[in-house]
């Protein structure tokens, strides 16, 4: 079996939280969601989280080399020398140069990258009924296409790279949450990065 080092990306609204928690507990490795550590610091009200939050809140990109140092220090810990999946980073090429700087001076390097495909359309309607759901009042339309388009200008070109080295693999983002991750598991398993 290959070491998982994943990631997986898509538009908000794809799920790919979701689908990202649930690949790993199956796979047994930690994982690393920069959305996630920043919403805690916001919360928590740490300096980091007061450095983060009206960018966050703008829904736009917290600067590459905060966002690198934050993840280089996660993979750095003991839990994630079996393996990783990333949720949310790298999320612009700059951030893909910098995980490749720090992977191969580990002598590692990324081995799958589950692309959630979702239509924008869909996105939408997930994020807006998410908002509404949440009473998430800073979700406004506004906001919600704001980081669509930031998605598709600034993190689609990354997987271009990745597809150029031959480790993504597509996955239709739409149906239930079961039939989603199945079909994850099935493209993982393909690549050797599941067990049996
Ligand atoms: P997410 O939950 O992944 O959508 O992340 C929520 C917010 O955190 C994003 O809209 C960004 O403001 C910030 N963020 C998360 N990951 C990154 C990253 N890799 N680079 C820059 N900003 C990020």
């Amino acid at each position: 079996m290959t070491t998982p080092r994943l990631l997986i990306v898509g538009p908000q609204g794809s799920g790919k939280g979701t689908q990202g928690v649930r690949i790993a507990e199956s796979l047994g490795i930690p994982v690393i969601s920069t959305g996630d550590v920043f919403r805690a610091n916001v919360k928590e009200g740490t300096d980091l989280g007061k450095q983060v939050q009206a960018i966050i809140e703008a829904g736009n990109l917290v600067p590459d080399e905060l966002t690198s140092a934050i993840v280089r220090d996660r993979l750095a810990q003991d839990d994630a020398a079996g393996g990783f999946l990333l949720d949310g980073y790298p999320r612009n090429l700059g951030q893909v140069a910098d995980l490749d700087a720090f992977l191969s001076g580990r002598g590692e390097e990324l081995t799958g990258v589950i692309q959630l495909d979702v239509p924008r359309d869909e996105s939408i309607s997930r994020l807006t009924l998410r908002a509404a759901e949440q009473g998430r009042t800073d979700d406004t339309e506004d906001v919600i296409a704001h980081r669509l388009s930031i998605y598709e200008r600034e993190t689609a070109p990354i997987l271009d790279v990745y597809r150029d080295r031959g480790i993504v693999d597509t996955i239709d983002g739409v149906g239930t949450l079961d039939e989603i991750t199945e079909r994850i598991r099935a493209a993982l398993a393909a690549r050797d990065l599941v067990g049996a």
